[in-house]
């Protein structure tokens, strides 16, 4: 159990919460714990609760209670990627003949674990426009047997960029009497704090914006109620797939300056959608900071900012958004997001390429950009250099 410091602000929290200096040396950055046991004072004695890697690690702690803090939740747990934390967490809560209502632009990934991990084990899926709060209804039930077990929403949704009312969903997830889940992935607790809006659960790569330099894979479940963090952390314990101790450490290493970051990230991405509006070659723009995105005014009222992520489709269709994807410097073109350096990717044949030929396939002439802290003059040339290619 860790607890929260809602007193005080967010750059606060991510710099102290559980970054405690060591008491026997006063070093201000707690040490880095790699060993696997813990000696005991006679059988059983266990000096201030620590026994076995697998089960409670202090650097892992550390990390754990800073999450946390952020996230505004008394429970978190770090595990050794995002999938293993979505694992752990459907594992924990759901049963043969469960049902999980999710986005039907959900993260490639989540939907591959879903249907074809935990699907052959009897764990049901229902992708749905999460957006349409009407559909998300019809989806979910209201409470009779048949109603869904998990709701599970992404906002900003990858790559699409769909914003959807938290709020609203956690209304009709709850009347149903299902567990209400959030991927906070792409907004990160600096921009968005899904437990204070209603939900139950909050999910994170914390690979991408959380971690924030590209070096570490993890992921992390951040909640309030007792008995599910019972559950999880039973799961989390028994099953094993936790984050090592240099992984937690990187990890909060990164997470102290996701505030800064979270800033120039909004700053940049915002500069780089203007800029793309209107261009030649360009179909459209998918940001919400944008004013005529459809979400602009619900993402300006549940964000803090708009984040560093942009999607783009192009006029020329699928040849115009590889030739694009190919033709960056700054932009590297590889897998993932939220790291302080630029990346490029197209979806649908990367991220994405899991659910190509599903509902959830993403349009062939889109890319995506993790826009970085660079300068934005420098990103701004550079995607003018690509896309004048076409
Ligand atoms: C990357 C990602 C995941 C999966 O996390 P891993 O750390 O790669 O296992 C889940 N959800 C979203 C939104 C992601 O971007």
């Amino acid at each position: 159990m860790t607890e929260q410091q809602p007193t005080t602000g967010f750059n606060t929290r991510a710099i102290h919460a559980g970054q405690a200096f060591e008491p026997r040396t006063g070093a201000v950055v707690p040490p880095l714990h790699f060993s696997s046991t813990y000696a005991q004072d006679g059988i059983g004695g266990l000096r201030e609760g620590y026994e076995y890697g697998r089960g409670t690690n202090p650097t892992r702690d550390s990390l754990q209670e800073q999450l946390a803090a952020l996230e505004g939740g008394r429970h978190a747990f770090s595990f050794s990627s995002g999938l293993a934390a979505e694992d752990a967490l459907i594992r924990a809560l759901c049963r043969p003949g469960d049902r999980i209502v999710l986005g039907n632009d959900a993260y490639g990934g989540t939907y591959r674990l879903i249907s074809r991990v935990l699907g052959p084990w009897g764990i049901e899926n229902q992708p749905v426009d999460m957006s349409d709060l009407e559909a998300v209804r019809a989806a979910v039930g209201t409470g009779g047997a048949d109603s869904a077990r998990i709701v599970w929403l992404e906002t900003p949704s990858n790559p699409l960029m769909k914003i959807t009312d938290i709020a609203a969903v956690a209304q009709i997830a709850h009347d149903a009497g299902a567990v209400f889940v959030v991927d906070n992935t792409f907004a990160s607790p600096y921009l968005q704090t899904p437990l204070a809006l209603g939900a139950d659960v909050v999910v994170h790569s914390t690979t991408k914006y959380i971690g924030g330099h590209s070096d570490v894979v993890g992921g992390a479940l951040v909640l309030d109620d007792d008995e599910m963090a019972g559950k999880i952390g039973f799961v989390q314990y028994a099953v094993g797939a936790v984050s090592g101790p240099m992984d937690a450490f990187l990890t909060t290493r990164g997470l102290k300056t996701l505030g800064v970051r979270m800033e120039r990230h909004s700053d940049n991405a915002q500069q780089i959608a203007e800029w793309l509006v209107g261009r030649p070659g360009v179909e459209s723009v998918l940001y919400p900071g944008l004013p005529d995105h459809p979400g602009h005014e619900l993402a300006a009222r549940q964000m803090r900012r708009f984040g560093g992520m942009v999607s783009v489709q192009f006029t020329g269709g699928e040849s115009s958004a590889r030739k694009v994807a190919e033709s960056t410097e700054l932009f590297t073109l590889a897998e993932s997001l939220g790291g302080i350096e630029s990346l490029m990717n197209y979806p649908s044949e990367m991220t994405h390429a899991s659910v190509k030929g599903t509902e959830l396939a993403v349009p062939v002439n889109l890319v995506r950009l993790s826009v970085g802290i660079e300068d934005a003059d420098d990103l701004i040339a550079d995607l003018d250099q690509a896309i004048s290619r076409l």
